[in-house]
């Protein structure tokens, strides 16, 4: 039963059925955006994302 309750998004606040959703409440509609976001800041090296990403390889890196 609680399998089919509706639960909006975090992000869009459309409402999902739970099994839909991640850990996040976070639709794969918008699971989908984050990542093209993600990948595009990769490639432009610019925007939070980017700025994520570079401190966790320069961390990553540290280690070796
Ligand atoms: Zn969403």
């Amino acid at each position: 039963m609680s399998e089919n309750k509706m639960i909006p998004c975090v992000d869009c606040g459309k409402e999902h059925p739970r099994k839909e959703l991640n850990r996040k409440l976070r639709c794969p509609d918008c699971r989908i955006k984050i990542l093209r976001d993600n990948m595009q800041q990769l490639m432009d090296h610019e925007g939070p994302h980017y700025e994520k990403w570079k401190q966790g390889v320069k961390a990553a890196a540290e280690k070796l």
